[in-house]
């Protein structure tokens, strides 16, 4: 402590997420440092992040979700805002994700690389993939086994996704047991972020067991509302707890892990954005940076909905929930069966039209009829099921801007969906392939009525149009802060921020460009880099 008031901390790190979990853990790991670790949400104590096939609960949680409303659009869900949920607990959205385990495409990263951002290329992550892994199947060239992550091969309780698969084949499509080796493309089964029938969160994982050195310090319930920058430098944080504000100091660097949609919040409320919007707040402009919260980009996402003539999905009838009795016991006794798993046990990647060179959507299959993150109870308790396809490269680019001065109050969220062409071209296509996959013989037992978007949606501006009002994403948002030299980069490769010394951000909105899947492991390997590269820092400035 520098004086009675105010504690320091070599490093400080805002948000306990899934990159700020990594960082806590491996800065503290030789104990040369001390680290304090901000977390707005409270701590990961409930049952429901445990359980696997609880993820549905958290959408409706004020508590542990930050629920936020992106900006109405007329055209998209018929003018009605798109939730946009983000996990607000230790572990932060990997405490409340579906836990799929996926990294992307190999040229992802190279282009990262090829986009100036030298040291992030495939083969430069491929390591840090591995050393956060732990693969129940073993070490090889594409998986670790060491690893505080733990990935698994999940048991397959829900026969609609095994006819997923079969009516994947017959459509003529890959098969593939692994999405995270050489070749991503095809249908199969989804490895999970599960350890013994229980969620395996970044807090899980790495936050715990550095919670046992006592170099580690975490306040939760303590929303980070300004970084201190004194001449060009950050120096300190605030953070309001409990209606109290109160100040702590960093040695060495102020660290900002608070996620695509917060860590952009948060650079702008301290003064460090783009000179106009801040003073349009009254902030003072500390530093301009005009790509703060620009260049945010997401999984846009549209389902195929089915009735189903049998009952062996989920619903949430009366008689859907009373057939889910012997699962709650089994779990409770043996953390095993439909409880143990993520609703989504089967997907596809794959190439929206013949003529592309690599998959450009994803699929991901689910037993039930899940539209509105689950929110539309009265959808989900019919049978039926869902076949959701997202876009995995969208071109179009949306906003995180301030709504206000206040730290407390939600920032704007403008994906702009659409405002680039080959982005409908490539949903409508990706529906296609669904309808493909759903009308194949493997499905005849199943097939019912096409609810969404129904069969009268048959030329691509009626599919476009009905895919609109039933729109949603895949919860990956991106590329606010992202790396790069360029005039609208916030982060350099060491992803320190541009023109201010002793501050980063380590987390998903660094992404340049989105990649190809789901987004926690990628997130996960980008704080192991960040890691590395701060150690060796320090070590060679010691
Ligand atoms: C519902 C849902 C489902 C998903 N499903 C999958 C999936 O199946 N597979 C997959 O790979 N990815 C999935 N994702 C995406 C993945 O979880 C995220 O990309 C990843 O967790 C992002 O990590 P992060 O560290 O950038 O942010 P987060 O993990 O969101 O962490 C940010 C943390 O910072 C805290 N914070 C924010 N602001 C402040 C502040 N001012 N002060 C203090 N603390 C603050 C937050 O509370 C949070 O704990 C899903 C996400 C969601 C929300």
């Amino acid at each position: 402590m520098n004086n009675s008031q105010t504690q320091t901390f070599d490093f400080i790190i805002v948000g306990a997420g899934s990159a700020g979990c990594v960082l806590a853990n491996r800065l503290s790991e030789s104990g040369k440092y001390s680290v304090c670790v901000l977390e707005a949400g409270p701590a990961d104590k409930t049952p429901f992040i445990k359980i696997p096939a609880a993820f549905g609960y958290f959408m409706f949680s004020k508590k542990y979700n930050w629920d936020y409303d992106a900006q109405i659009v007329d055209d998209i869900r018929q003018g009605k805002a798109l939730n946009v949920p983000r996990g607000k607990t230790l572990g932060g959205s990997s405490s409340t994700n579906a836990m799929l385990y996926i990294r992307g495409q190999q040229e992802d990263y190279d282009e990262w690389q090829q986009l100036g951002n030298n040291g992030w290329s495939y083969q430069d992550l491929l390591p840090y993939f591995k050393k956060s892994e732990n693969n129940s199947r073993g070490e090889s060239e594409f998986h670790g086994a060491n690893g505080p992550l733990h990935v698994s091969d999940r048991e397959i309780h829900y026969p609609l996704s095994k006819t997923f698969i079969t009516a994947s084949a017959q459509a003529g499509f890959n098969i593939t047991d692994d999405f995270n080796s050489a070749v991503q493309e095809g249908a199969g089964y989804f490895q999970c972020t599960i350890n013994e029938g229980q969620r395996c969160s970044s807090a899980k994982a790495y936050l715990l067991p550095a919670l046992q050195r006592n170099n580690v310090t975490v306040i939760v319930e303590a929303l980070t509302t300004k970084i201190v920058i004194e001449d060009l430098k950050a120096v300190a944080v605030v953070y309001s707890k409990k209606g109290k504000t109160s100040t702590i100091r960093a040695n060495k660097e102020v660290i900002l892990s608070s996620g695509a949609i917060n860590s952009p919040q948060l650079l702008m409320l301290s003064g460090i954005g783009e000179k106009s919007q801040l003073e349009q707040h009254g902030i003072e402009c500390i530093h301009s940076l005009a790509g703060v919260g620009q260049n945010l980009q997401e999984h846009v996402d549209a389902c195929v909905f089915v009735n189903s003539k049998k009952h062996d999905g989920i619903s949430t009838s009366v008689g859907g929930l009373f057939r889910m009795i012997p699962d709650l016991f089994k779990y409770l006794t043996k953390r095993e069966g439909k409880l143990s798993n993520s609703i989504s046990e089967a997907g596809a990647f794959l190439k929206s039209e013949n003529s592309v060179a690599r998959p450009d959507i994803q699929l991901h299959m689910v037993p039930l009829l899940y539209d509105d993150n689950g929110r539309d109870l009265k959808l989900m308790a019919k049978d039926g099921y869902s076949c959701h396809v997202c876009i995995l490269r969208p071109k179009s680019t949306g906003t995180v801007r301030l709504s206000s001065a206040d730290p407390f109050a939600a920032p704007e969220i403008n994906f702009n969906f659409f405002s680039h062409p080959e982005d409908k071209k490539i949903l409508v296509n990706g529906i296609k392939q669904v309808r493909k996959i759903l009308a194949s013989t493997a499905f005849d037992d199943y097939r019912g009525e096409e609810v969404h978007p129904g069969i009268s949606a048959q030329s691509d501006e009626e599919i476009f149009a009905k895919a609109k009002e039933r729109l949603g994403t895949v919860f990956h948002p991106v590329g606010t802060c992202k790396m790069g030299s360029d005039d609208m980069a916030v982060v350099d490769t060491q992803l320190k921020v541009h023109g201010i010394d002793n501050l980063r951000v380590v987390d998903a909105s660094i992404m340049p460009r989105l990649v190809s899947g789901n987004t926690n492991a990628p997130t996960i390997a980008i704080a192991e880099k960040a890691a590395d590269m701060i150690l060796a820092f320090y070590r060679s400035n010691a």
